[in-house]
């Protein structure tokens, strides 16, 4: 496990700029030095000369926090400012009462209880696993379908749905939580836990991809391997190439045969998850589809302000940048806001009510692409299912 002074040099290469107070969200709603990452690495370089304590005050900054890496992104030291946070937050909270509360809701008996409770019970009925014919080109994807897919599998259906007319076979496994939420609590030790648990399913599996319906757990399957590396001994730790892909980028890289016909017109436009490492898809994809026109809203790729935990312990912040959020995507008169991402689609929904504006159909691209008739592209008729094994 990491410590806040193995970060001491990164810290230090901070050189006060304030480039990233010009994409910060969080800075542009506070106007707060301690809410960027300037201010918290004056705050933590203090800490580790010994100047300041890791108390309340601080902690409660490292909190007001969205990890969606803007700054990393505009920082011309390229600080990685999500993993110092995480570490300090960890320092932080692991001896303190609420630490100790946080750990315990979040442990397997509570948080995982919860999850293989659910998992039994789903809200929808999930769909079946398939396999389809073993043709040429025949493509095994091992899918990481995450917590949110657990309790309310509507994507999950509607991959399947639409994964029926590809020439490969879905494999699953009773994976845990990607960890990402243990990740921006600070619980490192249950973050560890989980990876260490999902890398052996994974490790124990023969496949082409891992596919993914949710940009977060898509990135945070990609960091598994910059954590407390050694761990274990899986090619993602060791940073050989294992292709995680999302759902939308697997069916372009397909170049599918068939297209995706909406009854009437409509109009979309895209809200890019922070954690979404790359939106390449989404054009290809739409031009896959008919009678539909894409409007791309203002910061498309500024997060939704969710993030969380972040929403729960900063809820007016949280409030503020959903609504802006919303107001854009507003101001597109989409009648369909797309995602990658199921806490993005909470964050739009608050973004809404606290606009108090109509709401259009928030949804993943991949339910959205399952509403329509898939159609063979090349006689228009409705395109058939893949052989089943
Ligand atoms: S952009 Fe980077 S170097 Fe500049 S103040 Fe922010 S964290 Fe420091
Ligand atoms: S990660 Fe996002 S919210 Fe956090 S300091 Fe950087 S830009 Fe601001």
């Amino acid at each position: 496990m990491k410590k806040l002074e193995d970060f001491a040099d990164d810290i230090n290469k901070c050189s006060k700029c304030g480039l990233c107070q010009s994409v910060c969200p969080v800075y542009k709603i506070t106007g707060n030095d301690c809410a960027v990452s300037r201010g918290k690495f004056v705050m933590l370089d203090g800490v580790l000369k010994g100047d300041l304590k890791l108390n309340k005050n601080i902690e409660k900054y490292l909190d007001m926090c969205l990890k969606c890496g803007k700054c990393k992104d505009f920082c011309p030291s390229n600080i990685d400012v999500c993993e110092i946070f995480n570490t300090a937050k960890y320092e932080c909270a692991k001896n303190t009462f609420h630490g100790k509360v946080e750990k315990f809701l979040e442990s397997k008996w509570v948080f995982g209880g919860f999850i293989k409770f659910i998992k039994k019970f789903p809200l929808i009925r999930p769909s079946d696993t398939f396999s389809r014919h073993r043709g040429e080109g025949y493509v095994k994807l091992l899918y990481f379908k995450g917590c949110v897919n657990n309790v309310y599998p509507k994507t999950e259906r509607a991959l399947k749905k639409i994964f029926s007319h590809l020439n490969v076979e879905i494999i699953e496994r009773d994976f845990d939580c990607c960890g990402l939420p243990f990740l921006s609590s600070g619980n490192m030790e249950r973050f560890e836990e989980v990876k260490k648990y999902n890398l052996e399913l994974i490790n124990n599996c023969h496949f082409d991809y891992i596919l993914t319906d949710c940009a977060s757990c898509e990135s945070t399957l990609k960091g598994y391997k910059n954590h407390s590396p050694g761990t274990t001994s899986h090619p993602l730790q060791q940073g050989a190439r294992v292709k995680i892909l999302n759902a939308a980028e697997f069916l372009v890289g397909q170049n599918i045969k068939f297209k995706f016909k909406f009854k009437k017109p409509v109009k979309v436009t895209f809200h890019k998850p922070c954690h979404l490492e790359n939106d390449d898809f989404l054009k290809p994809l739409l031009e896959k589809c008919e009678n539909v026109e894409y409007i791309e809203m203002k910061d498309y790729d500024e997060c939704c302000g969710f993030a969380g935990e972040f929403a729960i312990k900063n809820p007016k912040i949280s409030r503020a940048i959903s609504k802006q959020k919303a107001l854009n995507a507003v101001a597109t008169g989409a009648d369909y806001i797309l995602t990658t991402c199921p806490a993005c689609v909470m964050g739009l929904y608050q973004g809404f009510l606290a606009a108090g504006k109509k709401t259009p159909k928030i949804m993943n691209i991949i339910e959205f692409l399952s509403i329509a008739e898939i159609l063979d592209l090349q006689s228009n008729a409705p395109a058939k299912p893949a052989v089943k094994d």
